[in-house]
């Protein structure tokens, strides 16, 4: 193994791709900081017990595919396989609940960690910008929630990904339906894990993506069956809602989530340009979470988008960002003194808030020109020894590709000037 060599399933940004991936965390997170949520930090590493608890014993994430880690004092750290549980967690121990002002919306940026088998759109280490919703039970939230991750999409440009929707009934009634659902799958030809997997979380049963399990539950008992009227009530409204604001959505009854925490809303946004990794992002509700962390009872809503994903849907359809120059100006020495000079010129520049950049090194003329077009830069100043003589630097448009003499004490003023 080469030493320069990121390790297994991660990979790094780099110039210029690691410019998108800003974009889209940008572009993710711009709607819900105009919509009243506020940005939250957590630690990268947690308690083991906090997922074990909070993301549920029985889920792949916690049984297979969380970082475990043993403190030199003998803590049981987990780095972060998810943003829910910390988030929540973060609020509770802040009392953000206790100020009166319900629900506590959230947002967050930041890195995620499991233990998978790496693969295209499939990362061990992978980044997510998230929304949670704290406190309140009101369909109003769950289309908020799913009306601004569908506004992010559209803003960044993508057009082929699709909203699946569902309810996963609430502890009225999923039970029930969880019963029956056991009762039907007990009579499959399922193979060992597949079993074991009926008896702790049948609803994952239904997720099973190989063909064979799925031709066995076509006639499986449906979720939608068995919603109590509130739970239905509560789904037609947040249908209602985000139809009323022209999001387009698909009902899903097969869908559900890899946690054990969700209730009710539930819903997947996917890609179809990325293959067999095409969930871009998904959330829904979590009503029962808290007391299962051991808070008190906070109905809650939230989502957490890929932003690995979302890029590699924007390649997929092949939209390109429009990303601004990070270069305004271009600054090119010929010669020690010009070096100084024009060094000082592009100081006054970046005080003022225009982004400059110099040819270091003192490359000649030709190479610096190279790496001033590269540099996406819309002018460039070039001073030799005969400018300097005359008290003037030459102002090239990168553009028009237009030349002029400026005095050096207006330089400044006149770049200003030039790019508003
Ligand atoms: P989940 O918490 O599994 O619902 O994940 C939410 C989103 O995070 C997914 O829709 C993906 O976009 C992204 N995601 C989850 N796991 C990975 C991973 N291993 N690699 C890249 N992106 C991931």
């Amino acid at each position: 193994m080469s030493t320069f060599q990121a390790p297994k399933g991660t990979y790094d940004l780099t110039p210029p791709r690691s410019a998108t991936f800003l974009a889209v965390r940008e572009a993710i997170s711009a709607p819900l900081r105009d919509s009243g949520y506020g940005y939250i930090e957590t630690p990268g590493f947690e308690n083991v017990e906090l997922f074990a608890r909070g993301v549920g014993e029985s889920t792949d994430i916690v049984t297979k595919e969380m970082y475990t880690l043993t403190t030199k004092g003998g803590d049981q750290l987990a780095l972060r396989p998810e943003g829910t549980a910390s988030v929540l967690r973060a609020a509770l121990e802040a009392n953000l609940h206790k100020a009166g002002n319900l629900p506590v919306k959230l947002w967050y940026s930041g890195s995620y960690y499991r233990y998978e088998r790496p693969q295209a759109g499939r990362y061990r280490h992978f980044s997510q910008v998230g929304a949670e919703a704290i406190g309140t039970e009101d369909p109003v939230l769950d289309a908020e929630l799913i009306i601004l991750a569908d506004q992010a999409y559209r803003s960044l440009g993508l057009r082929q990904f699709r909203i699946l929707l569902n309810s996963l009934g609430d502890k009225e009634c999923r039970p029930v339906y969880r019963e029956a659902l056991q009762t039907f799958l007990r009579d499959l030809d399922l193979d060992e894990e597949t079993r074991r997997r009926i008896e702790i979380n049948p609803l994952r049963v239904l997720d099973d993506k190989r063909s064979d399990v799925q031709k066995q539950l076509t006639d499986a008992p449906k979720l939608r069956d068995y919603l109590c009227d509130a739970c239905k009530a509560y789904h037609e409204e947040v249908r209602a809602l985000i139809t009323a604001a022209g999001v387009v959505f698909e009902d899903d009854e097969k869908l559900v989530r890899g946690l054990d925490y969700y209730t009710r809303t539930t819903f997947e946004f996917v890609h179809d340009g990325l293959g067999s990794q095409s969930a871009v992002g998904g959330g829904g509700r979590y009503d029962g979470l808290s007391e299962m962390i051991g808070g008190p009872e906070l109905p809650s809503v939230g989502w957490a988008l890929g932003v690995d994903r979302t890029v590699l849907a924007l390649e997929a359809e092949g939209v390109e960002l429009d990303l601004p120059a990070t270069t305004s100006v271009y600054a090119v020495p010929l010669g020690e003194e010009a070096r100084r000079v024009l060094f000082g010129v592009v100081t006054e520049l970046r005080r003022a808030g225009i982004a400059a950049d110099f040819a270091f090194g003192g490359r000649g003329l030709k190479g610096a020109m190279k790496s001033a077009n590269r540099s996406g830069a819309r002018y460039t100043l070039v001073a030799g020894e005969r400018d300097l003589a005359e008290g003037v630097v030459q102002l090239k448009d990168m553009e028009s590709g237009e030349q002029t003499a400026v005095p050096l004490t207006e330089a400044a003023a006149e770049l200003a000037k030039r790019l508003g």
